[in-house]
């Protein structure tokens, strides 16, 4: 009989749809019709291909209604949230066609002998391998570059979420080529067989493990790779920030998706001269956040994905209180499936929430004498995603240039202006997304010069 992979509504276990999984030879002949589908793609015009995208980026918007209720049943977020993620995901690829045409036209560069063209050409085939957290906007990221530079992608995503990535996908198809953009499913064996197969470019988004494994197996072929890892955010507050704002952000940013958000803070450090105060605001308005299952319309939160996530997330909160941190918030008494929103303070560096991915509803807080000492507890961590530093902007922007991340808010979230790349920086990957940069990674240069006679 063939094997299902169920989906579970993590709010009450409830299966919500079944897929089937796809076996070592269904993923190898994908990736053959892929490359067979390449072929016609990659002759389309880049603009060609981008008004098809735009034009499936408006029937995402018209279907934003039906597709979020399956997003958030099938992932836990809150309805209004699962709605959102699926207008963004409308309007991200809307808003951002014109640069990736931009991005992707050939250049010419020119001394006094030569003239070169540099040509953005496709790989061939590309293998976008996703995460559960943002279960449509994480797929997108990766295959829309991919598809407009003229590649072929086959997506695997994550086994928490299939039945919403098989909706995405089947929504794009309807004005894509047959072959240009596949899916199969399964977990991380499924991942590995397609990681194996004949692509030739890898764009994944997920775990530090699953991405250093991904690594080691592309290198036989020095196979394309491009990473976007965890995160252990440090948010860092100093004697002059403004507290109501710092806390604001903290909690906004910090419980944002129930805290699985690879940017959400995570450590807070905290000068010890307006620890009391930071620490009370944070725990009154982490206090105040409802939790919920996706259809209950007063929660701003929903349950933990699974039950391993959940004792992670627990798991740390105890170990934290059995070394000496005190409970401001929350901590105790979760219900089922759920994690009370929780804020811990009188951390320490020896705590597992102070250096290990939390990916839960919980901010750390360990108070510092400087801001040195916060710069050298934030920098002492192999994860460098984002981060923040509140505090006055002179001092709060030193502070930020010395921070060992790829993207660092000043007096706000990590999150940059349009057109601006998301990065990761030591052990939280390579590779940009959503900026120039970012879009030609989908892209081999190739240049092609000729001589300049006088
Ligand atoms: P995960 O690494 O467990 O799984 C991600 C995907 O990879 C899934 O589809 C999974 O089936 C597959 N997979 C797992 N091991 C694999 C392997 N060895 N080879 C090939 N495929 C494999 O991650 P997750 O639990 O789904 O997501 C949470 C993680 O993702 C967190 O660490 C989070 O910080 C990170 N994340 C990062 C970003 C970013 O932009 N940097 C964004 C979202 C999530």
């Amino acid at each position: 009989m063939r094997e299902m992979l169920k989906s579970f509504n993590p709010a009450n276990g409830e299966v919500v749809g079944e897929v089937p999984v796809s076996s070592p030879e269904e993923i190898g002949e994908a990736v053959v019709r892929a490359h067979r589908a390449a072929l016609g793609w990659r002759d389309q015009s880049l603009e060609e291909r981008a008004q098809l995208l735009g034009r499936a980026a408006k029937r995402l918007d018209e279907r934003a209604e039906e597709l979020g209720h399956l997003l958030s049943r099938e992932m836990g977020k809150p309805l209004k949230r699962g709605i959102g993620e699926v207008r963004f995901c409308s309007k991200g690829i809307l808003g951002k066609l014109d640069e990736m045409v931009g991005a992707l036209q050939p250049r010419t560069l020119e001394d006094d002998n030569t003239r070169s063209t540099l040509y953005y050409e496709p790989f061939g085939v590309c293998a976008a391998i996703s995460p559960w957290n943002y279960p449509m906007s994480m797929p997108q990221w990766l295959i829309v570059p991919a598809l407009v530079a003229g590649n072929a992608v086959v997506l695997k995503p994550s086994e928490e979420t299939p039945l919403i990535a098989q909706a995405y996908v089947d929504t794009l198809n309807e004005f894509l080529p047959a072959g240009v953009l596949q899916i199969v499913h399964g977990a991380d064996e499924q991942g590995r067989a397609l990681v194996k197969a004949d692509v030739d470019l890898i764009a994944f988004t997920g775990s530090r493990t699953a991405g250093k494994h991904i690594l080691g197996s592309a290198a036989d072929k020095l196979k394309r790779v491009i990473l976007e890892l965890g995160g252990k955010d440090p948010f860092i507050v100093l004697p002059d920030a403004d507290i109501e704002a710092a806390a604001q952000c903290a909690v906004a940013n910090g419980y944002e998706n129930g805290g699985q958000m690879c940017v959400s803070n995570e450590r807070a450090y905290v000068h010890e001269s307006i620890a009391e105060a930071f620490e009370q605001r944070v725990a009154e308005l982490v206090g105040n956040i409802r939790y919920g299952p996706w259809d209950d319309e007063s929660a701003e939160m929903g349950p933990m994905i699974n039950e391993r996530q959940r004792a992670h997330v627990i798991g740390q909160i105890e170990d934290a209180i059995e070394k000496g941190a005190t409970l401001l918030a929350g901590g105790v008494d979760h219900p089922d499936r759920f994690v009370v929103p929780t804020v811990l303070g009188n951390c320490d560096e020896s705590m597992t929430v102070m250096r290990d991915e939390t990916f839960g509803p919980v901010l750390a807080i360990q108070r510092v004498g400087s801001a040195e000492e916060a710069v050298r507890l934030a920098n002492d961590n192999q994860l460098g995603l984002g981060g923040s530093v509140f505090g006055s902007p002179e001092a709060a922007r030193g502070v930020a240039r010395r921070i060992e991340s790829g993207m660092v808010g000043v007096n706000k979230s990590c999150f940059g202006a349009s057109g601006t790349p998301w990065v990761g920086a030591k052990e939280s990957g390579y590779g940009y997304h959503g900026s120039v940069e970012g879009h030609r990674q989908f892209a081999q240069v190739k240049v092609i010069s000729e001589g300049r006679l006088a």
